[in-house]
C-alpha cells in the first residue's frame, strides 16, 4: 500500500475486489474537496476583510448624509419661523443672558423642590414648519433611538428672541450642534456659548461622524466640520468663533463689554467655571 504521507496515490489497479484502492481514491477526492473548500474560505475571508471596512464606511456615510438632511430640515423650519415672525428667533429663554444665568440658578433650586416647569423647547417652535421627531435623531448617535433626547443641541445665544438681521455673518454662526453622549448633556436643551468653552464643550459631540460632526448655521447651511474649525477668536476685531455671537452680546447686553464681563465671571467662577 502507498504511504499515507506521499503526495500522490500509487497508480490504481482496479482488480476485482480491490476495495482498498477505491477507499484511497475516495480519500484523495475528499482531501481535494477540503483543499478547495479551504481555498474558497480563504478567498471569502480575504474579500470580507477587504469589503467590511468599505461596507461600514458606506453605512456611516449614509447616516451622515441623513444627519445633514435632518439639520437642513431644521434649518428650513427656522427660516420659515423667521419669515413668519419678521426675523425674530423664538424666545426659548426669558430675559437676557445675564438674567438667565441667575434664573437658571433659581430654576435649579425650584426643581429640587419639585416646582419646576418645563420650558418650551427649541424644536417645538419648528413643529408647525415640517420638523418632525425623526428629524431630531441622528442614527450615528448612540442615543439616536431614544425618543426623549434629541441628537441636536441648540446654541443658547440664539434663544433670547433676537432678530436675525443684526447678525453680521449668519453663514459663520452655528445654530445647532450634535449632542454628546455624555449623560450630563441630557438635561440641556442648549449650550451657553457666551461662557468660556471649557464650561460647555462636554455637551457637544465633536467626532460624531468620523473625525467631524455636523453643524447647522444661521443661514441654513449645514457643515461637516472638525471641532477645532468651529473654535476661533472672540475679540472685537475678529469674531471668528462659530459658537459665540459677539453681535448679539453687543446689542443684548448693553453697558458691559464682553471682555469685562468675562473677567468678572472668571473671578467669580474660576477660569474653568468651578465656583
Ligand atoms: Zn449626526
Amino acid at each position: 500500500m502507498w504511504n499515507a504521507m506521499s503526495k500522490r496515490p500509487p497508480p490504481a489497479t482496479f482488480g476485482r475486489g480491490d476495495v482498498s484502492v477505491l477507499v484511497t481514491l475516495a480519500a484523495y477526492a475528499a482531501a481535494f474537496t477540503l483543499i478547495e473548500m479551504l481555498v474558497v474560505l480563504a478567498i471569502i475571508g480575504t474579500m470580507a476583510a477587504l469589503l467590511l471596512p468599505a461596507l461600514v464606511s458606506a453605512r456611516e456615510k449614509a447616516r451622515q448624509t441623513e444627519c445633514v438632511s435632518n439639520l437642513r430640515q431644521c434649518g428650513l423650519g427656522f427660516e420659515m419661523y423667521l419669515q413668519e415672525y419678521n426675523g425674530y428667533y423664538p424666545v426659548v429663554h426669558e430675559g437676557t443672558y445675564l438674567e438667565h444665568e441667575h434664573h437658571e440658578h433659581e430654576e435649579h433650586e425650584e426643581h429640587e423642590e419639585g416646582q419646576h416647569e418645563d420650558p418650551q423647547e427649541w424644536w417645538q417652535f419648528l413643529a408647525p414648519y415640517g420638523v418632525e421627531r425623526k428629524h431630531l435623531l441622528c442614527r450615528s448617535d448612540p442615543h439616536g433611538d431614544n425618543l426623549h433626547i434629541e441628537s441636536y443641541i441648540f446654541n443658547g445665544m440664539f434663544g433670547f428672541g433676537q432678530n436675525q438681521a443684526i447678525l453680521r455673518r449668519p453663514d459663520q454662526k452655528i445654530l445647532l450642534s450634535e449632542r454628546s453622549d455624555d449623560e450630563r448633556s441630557f438635561e440641556h436643551l442648549g449650550y451657553h456659548s457666551w461662557l468660556p468653552t471649557d464650561e460647555w464643550e462636554h455637551l457637544i459631540a465633536k467626532e460624531r461622524h468620523g473625525k467631524a460632526s455636523n453643524y447647522l448655521f444661521a443661514d441654513g447651511r449645514v457643515g461637516t466640520l472638525s471641532w477645532e474649525t468651529t473654535q476661533g477668536e472672540r475679540s472685537e476685531s475678529l469674531d471668528s468663533d462659530m459658537h459665540f455671537v459677539r453681535r448679539f452680546w453687543e446689542v443684548y447686553v448693553p453697558g458691559i463689554s464682553y471682555e469685562e464681563w468675562l473677567e468678572h465671571h472668571e473671578e467669580e467662577h474660576g477660569p474653568h467655571g468651578q465656583p
